[in-house]
């Protein structure tokens, strides 16, 4: 057992999460830098601050892996026919106008509400595709990271760890015309688009992403610790190149290259759209996956984004390579993208990782669940993703647990956080579920996380602790009014 001392936490819940199932009578130990330090019987407890949980179960924080934060401002605002028919295309025209109106303020306060709303739903780190560079006119800021700076504030505010993905975008698409709406998006060489990654890097501290440089103390926005952290980041940078549609191949490699070489997570938008995978095809000869695959740039550090139209062939060069797909089903049932084949990546041992993506909806637990759900309706057929093919009492804990990873564990992979499940080492990041909540009374131990991944709403979700400190208690958000006033403000004067 690890040393204990009375500047030790112990949080003492009904039940806790570890290694694929509840434990009851056990208390999860934090030392003062927000670290899990041990899990042991309640009973055994002895000098360490005592918080009793009572009614609770504690889950290990969720991860979203892929995140537009300002998108935040569309919702509700895109429900209805532009065009004879409705698309992705027609909502990115809509998003573009959005994405044009906002001030370095603005995109604090949008980020700030979904970054809280995330808080309450139980998320610890998010994965944000930031590409918003400049300024309304498309002139460089004096600082090219004064936006993806107020994100990272807003992140630091909430209580949110994030790697910041910055993204690199160029042109509109292959023998596509410029976009004027993209203009805030735009670095044209990679040489401007790394030297502002690397001054983002060093403002951050930060290098490389934190799983690669554990044990380092150097963490926060600006040198300091926000919640008094010690060792575990609070935000990191990873790359995002766009997409194949808007980033060149020369471009891309390079920004790859780039990250390879520091050890920085490889986010990229790939095949959500049939449109992109034909326009790729036109203009290399081959899909989006099988460019980067066949031009070395797939790894473990890569993590595709959507990846719906693709081949068994694209399946299998994730497999080989260790690459991750992002889905982010709220969004793409929203989109009108297509469902992700998320049974054939399972069954070649791609994981897969979860995003709220364009905010519609910010619940990881519906992104879950929908994973499964869609193939259902898809397949006619029941617990498609389940992993045994025999009659089990555990199977529906099975389907759960493997669910529950996607927007655990494998989110923390996909981004670098240094949380994701609740063990010796890790920060104490979590969330807990009220036992009592309607949508899941009466659940036993051993069915309990599939009712909260099958049928728990956010109102289950009370508290939710970063770094060993709580930033949602009762089910409030500590800044939960002040954020909601500003949103509300913005709404009105950007909606009218
Ligand atoms: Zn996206």
């Amino acid at each position: 057992m690890a040393e204990l001392s009375a500047h030790e936490i112990a949080f003492v819940p009904d039940l806790i999460y570890v290694e694929g199932q509840f434990k009851s009578g056990s208390a999860l130990i934090c030392n003062p830098a927000g670290q899990i330090t041990d899990v042991v019987p309640a009973d055994q407890l002895t000098g360490q601050k005592r918080v009793r949980l009572a009614n609770r179960a504690v889950l290990p924080g969720m991860i979203n892996a892929h995140s537009h934060a300002f998108q935040r401002v569309l919702r509700g605002r895109t429900e209805y026919r532009t065009a004879d028919k409705d698309s992705f295309w027609t909502w990115r025209e809509m998003m573009y106008l959005a994405a044009s109106r906002l001030t370095p303020e603005d995109i604090y306060d949008a980020s700030r509400m979904a970054f809280l709303e995330m808080a309450l739903g139980g998320i610890a780190a998010v994965g944000e595709f930031h590409y918003l560079h400049h300024a309304l006119d498309g002139r460089h800021y004096d600082d090219p990271n004064l936006l993806a700076k107020e994100v990272i504030r807003a992140a630091g505010d909430v209580g949110l760890r994030i790697a910041l993905l910055r993204v690199a975008y160029v042109r509109s698409g292959f023998q596509t015309e410029p976009n004027p709406r993209q203009a805030r998006f735009i670095e044209r060489d990679p040489e401007t688009y790394l030297k502002n990654l690397d001054a983002l890097a060093g403002d951050l501290n930060q290098g490389t992403s934190p799983t690669a440089r554990e044990g380092s103390s150097k963490s926060g926005t600006d040198g300091a610790l926000p919640h008094g952290r010690a060792t575990d980041p609070s935000a990191w940078v990873g790359v995002a190149p766009h997409s194949v549609r808007a980033v060149p191949l020369d471009y891309l490699k390079q920004v790859i290259a780039y990250a390879n070489d520091r050890d920085l997570r490889i986010h990229m938008h790939v095949a959500e759209q049939p449109a992109e995978v034909s326009a790729c095809v036109e203009e290399y000869g081959r899909t989006p996956t099988a460019l980067v695959e066949s031009e070395g740039l797939l790894s473990d550090r890569f993590t595709a984004v959507h990846a719906i139209h693709v081949t068994p062939k694209a399946i299998s060069s994730f497999a080989k390579t260790g690459a991750i797909v992002c889905a982010c089903p709220t969004t793409e049932r929203n989109l009108g993208d297509g469902v992700v084949p998320a049974d054939e990546y399972l069954r070649n041992d791609v994981a897969i990782c979860l995003g709220t993506d364009s905010h519609t909806q910010i619940d990881l637990l519906e992104d879950a669940r929908e994973l499964e759900y869609h193939l259902r309706l898809q397949k006619l057929e029941r617990a498609v993703l389940d992993r045994h093919s025999q009659a089990s009492s555990l199977k529906s804990q099975d389907l759960a647990e493997l669910l529950f990873d996607c927007a655990a564990t494998n989110g923390a992979r996909s981004i670098g956080a240094p949380g994701g499940a609740l063990e010796v080492g890790k920060p104490a990041d979590f969330f807990t579920i009220d036992l009592n909540d309607a949508a899941i009374a009466g659940a036993s131990q051993d069915d309990l996380l599939a009712s909260i991944v099958f049928s728990a709403s956010r109102t289950a979700i009370r508290e939710v602790v970063v770094g060993g400190k709580p930033i949602v208690s009762e089910g409030q958000h500590l800044i939960q009014e002040e954020v909601v006033e500003r949103f509300t403000d913005l709404q009105r004067r950007l909606w009218g």
